[in-house]
């Protein structure tokens, strides 16, 4: 499969009272055709800052290095313009409810009709029936009458299939989805999670998912990266991530999960608190919360090992593994 978007050593650092703070080290990563990567992690881990820097999006104290390859081109070596033009009509992003992008003061169906009309210059009739198609494409009765409602008159469901609805409004080939449904109640936030895997097999478009619940990861995920204190410590496709995780902090989320099998709701969180950027001078990140931390951890951070091609993790166990079966790691 061809990648939409492929991300190489990415590198962002905030300029702090302190110095510098890193914020995201080292991430490389690609998104491929079709395909849905939820990128799961605790609040502070990186991974919004990683969606952000997709976006061109970061605020004006970040500096960001390394590469983010989409369409041929070089997102951080765009100006602000060219940036505008791709997130205009190829790169879509959706937020958690309380953060999305709705104004208040205008009608649904302004705001839908809007993008159409700057971005893909369609008459203001035109522009009205392509809006009424993109609500009923996200599932909202009554797409005439919506057009007329403001933000406030509608439920946080219907607000964030409206917030859908503009994010395809542009025909993206990858939408970035960050923590979706977290503000929603379950039953809403299924059902949103579903629309967005409808809307990515009808057009074929590709989704990040930015999650820090498991559970979403199970039911959307294609490939999924674990970050933690700004790196990528695992990657894997869905089932082996679940099956087979061979990070502990990996196993850590899997644990936290609740399990729908016996009702029993035992919610096992992984204790202590992740450290805020730049905290942990030496050895792994994870060393203060690991079960399984060795003294090596807190002296070596550990690079990333291959378990097999497309499974990789950055933990120093991941070594000694790799010493069993001779000659699989690649680095
Ligand atoms: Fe735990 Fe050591 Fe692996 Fe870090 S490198 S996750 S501390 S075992
Ligand atoms: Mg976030």
């Amino acid at each position: 499969k061809d990648p939409v978007l492929t991300v190489e050593g990415l590198e962002v650092r905030f300029q702090g009272a302190a110095g510098e703070i890193p914020a995201v080290q080292g991430a490389s990563f690609s998104v491929h055709r079709g395909e849905v990567l939820c990128i799961v992690g605790e609040s502070g881990c990186g991974k919004s800052i990683t969606s952000l820097s997709v976006m061109g999006l970061l605020p004006g104290s970040a500096e960001a290095e390394g590469h983010i390859r989409f369409d041929g081109r070089d997102l951080l070596r765009l100006n602000r313009e060219e940036i505008r033009q791709i997130r205009g009509n190829d790169i879509s992003m959706i937020f958690q409810e309380p953060m999305t992008s709705l104004n208040p003061v205008f009608t649904v169906g302004f705001q839908l009709m809007e993008p159409l009309v700057v971005h893909r210059n369609l008459s203001k009739k035109q522009a009205f029936e392509e809006a009424v198609r993109l609500l009923e494409r996200v599932g909202i009765p009554d797409p005439g009458r919506r057009m007329e409602q403001y933000p406030h008159e509608l439920s946080g469901g219907m607000r964030q299939r409206v917030m859908i609805a503009i994010a395809l409004s542009c025909e993206p080939k990858l939408l970035i989805a960050d923590e979706p449904t977290t503000a929603l109640d379950v039953t809403i936030q299924a059902q949103i999670l579903e629309l967005i895997l409808k809307l990515k097999e009808d057009t074929g478009m590709s989704v990040i998912l930015i999650t820090h619940d498991m559970g979403v990861v199970a039911e959307t995920a294609d490939r999924v990266l674990v970050m933690y204190a700004g790196k990528v410590v695992e990657e894997a496709d869905v089932r082996t991530l679940f099956e087979d995780p061979k990070h502990p902090y990996t196993k850590g989320l899997l644990r936290s999960m609740p399990n729908v099998d016996d009702d029993t709701y035992t919610l096992e969180a992984i204790p202590g608190t992740l450290p805020k950027p730049g905290e942990i001078q030496q050895g792994c990140p994870f060393h203060p919360r690991c079960p399984e931390a060795m003294d090596r951890c807190r002296e070596e951070n550990p690079r990333v090992f291959t378990h097999r091609p497309g499974h990789m993790s950055r933990c120093w166990l991941a070594e000694e593994e790799d010493q069993d079966h001779a000659g699989e790691s690649v680095g």
